[in-house]
């Protein structure tokens, strides 16, 4: 960077990629954020960043940065000033506050948690309509259901600093080198300097695996809930469940055909975990959510606490359930209640409301429907049949250039407020640099509009944590000036019981490869693919294949292929090896092009084809 480190001006706030909440100090100097500052004494990694959070800050000046508002006049999206983009936003939804079922939004849990509660209530209680969501809906769900019928939370009993307290961790899936590299790098530390048992059950191999002593049972895609509830009879079956828990007879009914057969794994393998896990003295359960998971909802969260339940593995450090969510505020969003409750409208069902005509008005805050919701055709002809579209976000997006009116909203380095981890630690999230161009935060965005509709007027987004702190019961004294550098984790008051989970069996097509998503790197990319850091990790979108799938396709190492569900198809390079096994093909979801969130369908497993071009 072209500044000495002393001329640069520090500020400590929190990264905004993924759901581990690492803190940083950015380092600026004339409006610009020229670097992230190693500081080891900062949050529980001691400072440690992964690419994104170290290299990937470079979108937020980018110059492909929207600069002033957009409104689309004679087709063609033009610039507006701020009073004329917001007359136009305001004027429509006080229209649809008389027919509220006609408007729905839809937020992204990057969002600060002051601008997700402003959003909740704007449209839930100024607007009136619960057509809410956020990701699809698939990055809740597990939260929202599972765990709430689990544990009677909506959030993870466990928190990040219980990795390191475990004597053994059972973790889903392999990637969490790429979803969350810090917990990655924590689960490393524990491994090779605690000699913490490491045991992976996951569709592939992914970095995790190779971890000195990690044993891997690698089974096929969309067979997690089967194998959890094998995992269950077989703990049962041992003899190794603890007395009185809650639902055990429901349990054992619910489980008493699920074999190891079924789950599609080795029934040694089965009770060997079953046996490790009951016995160790603390084990914890590491499950990712997000949008590159569909199967992973509250059935798997279900099947997952039962496991931890039925041994008595909850309610001690270093046990439980660690929930990842993806995004950096994915359990704020929870907390703040962007998902329908009652009769609202879920991501999927908003998305045919648009098609279909019932849902005349949409506003997206910072979400990109296009490209990583399921179906990408599907959604276009939604999006561009919605009568009225209003997209707030850093860039013209897929999304946004679809809308009628464009609002340029502020990164998280140009706004206050705070972020809550996946470990349910809030954090500052602090104002580094002023706005870019003429962008205004989501908070003033959502602040102006709901002051126009007469709703409350905020004079701060600290007054906005003061109301959160209020009336969402966790927060409850909580303070913005009280969570200081460190942040505050809210404690849940646990009321653990079992719940039985149904498997539903995959389906394969002859001659087909289940389809796995997943992150590389990338999130949603609607950041990421404005970083130079990561992008130079990983530039192209790709479909990795098993070599013997491969050879019998004559498919080979950096050959264009195309991959063909009955959605669509992608044009992709392809790389070849043995880290996905026979009749599976990975493909990261967070390109604009070539994402295969184009041509998955929403189902847990997505079947496909594969051929070179
Ligand atoms: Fe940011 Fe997540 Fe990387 Fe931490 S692990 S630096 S929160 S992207």
């Amino acid at each position: 960077f072209k500044a000495r480190w002393w001329a640069l001006q520090k500020t400590k706030s929190v990264c905004s990629y993924c759901g581990t909440g690492c803190q940083l100090t950015l380092g600026t100097k004339d409006g610009k954020v020229l670097t992230t500052i190693y500081d080891e004494n900062q949050g529980f990694h001691n400072g440690q960043l992964c690419t994104r959070g170290r290299f990937g800050y470079q979108f937020v000046n980018s110059d492909k940065r929207l600069t002033a508002p957009l409104i689309r006049k004679n087709g063609k999206l033009q610039e507006a000033t701020w009073e004329e983009a917001l007359a136009e936003v305001t004027s429509r939804l006080a229209a649809g506050k008389s027919d509220p079922a006609s408007v729905a939004a839809l937020a992204t849990p990057r969002l600060t948690n002051e601008e997700l509660f402003l959003f909740g209530k704007l449209f839930r209680g100024t607007v009136g309509t619960d057509n809410i969501d956020h990701s699809a809906g698939y990055a809740h769900e597990a939260l929202t259901k599972g765990a709430v019928a689990s544990f009677g939370v909506a959030a993870s009993p466990a928190e990040i600093a219980d990795v390191q307290k475990s004597n053994l961790l059972l973790v889903v899936k392999s990637d969490a080198y790429e979803t969350h590299p810090v917990i990655g790098f924590e689960i490393n530390l524990g491994v090779k300097r605690k000699g913490i048992a490491l045991r992976i059950v996951s569709d592939k191999k992914g970095k995790l695996t190779r971890l000195p002593g990690a044993k891997t049972t690698v089974h096929a895609p969309g067979n997690e809930v089967a194998l959890f509830n094998a995992l269950c009879k077989s703990v049962i079956d041992q003899g190794l469940a603890v007395e009185g828990v809650a639902g055990l007879d429901a349990l054992k009914a619910a489980v008493a055909d699920a074999t190891a057969e079924k789950a599609g794994v080795s029934a040694e393998e089965i009770a060997a975990i079953a046996k490790e896990f009951a016995s160790a003295e603390k084990a914890l359960i590491i499950l990712p959510i997000g949008q590159g998971y569909p199967g992973h909802n509250a059935a798997l969260a279900n099947a997952a606490a039962n496991l931890a339940i039925l041994t008595g593995q909850v309610g001690k450090e270093g046990a439980g359930l660690l929930i990842m969510g993806e995004k950096n505020n994915s359990q704020g969003a929870v907390d703040m209640g962007i998902y329908p409750k009652g009769t609202g409208l879920n991501a999927a069902a908003i998305i045919d409301g648009c098609a279909n005509g019932n849902v005349k008005t949409l506003f997206v805050a910072g979400e990109n429907p296009v490209v990583s919701y399921p179906n990408r055709a599907k959604v276009e002809k939604a999006l561009e049949n919605v009568e009225f579209m209003v997209v707030s976000d850093l860039f013209l997006t897929e999304t946004a250039a679809l809308a009628d009116v464009v609002l340029p909203a502020c990164s998280f380095a140009e706004k206050s407020g705070t972020f809550t981890s996946l470990g349910r630690r809030v954090q500052n999230v602090r104002k580094a640099i002023p706005a870019i161009g003429l962008a205004k935060s989501d908070f003033e965005i959502l602040n102006a509009i709901s002051q126009a509709l007469g709703g409350a007027r905020y004079n701060n987004q600290g007054e906005v944590f003061t109301e959160i702190a209020a009336s969402v019961p966790a927060y409850k004294g909580l303070t913005q000036a009280g969570l200081k550098d460190e942040g505050a984790v809210y404690p849940v008051a646990l009321a653990a019981k079992l719940v039985p989970a149904a498997a539903k069996a995959a389906a394969p097509a002859a001659g087909k490869l289940a389809l796995v998503t997943g992150s590389a790197l990338y999130h949603c990319g609607t950041m990421s693919r404005f970083g130079e850091g990561p992008m130079y990790v990983c530039p192209d979108a790709y479909a990795e294949l098993n070599v013997a799938d491969a050879a019998a396709l004559k498919v080979e190492e950096g050959d264009q292929v195309t991959v063909t569900s009955g959605t669509g198809a992608v044009q992709v390079v392809a790389k070849v090896g043995k880290r996905v096994p026979q009749g599976v093909v990975f493909s990261p979801y967070h390109f604009g092009e070539g994402s295969v969130n184009t041509i998955t369908d929403g189902a847990e497993v997505t079947y496909v084809s594969v051929a070179k071009k």
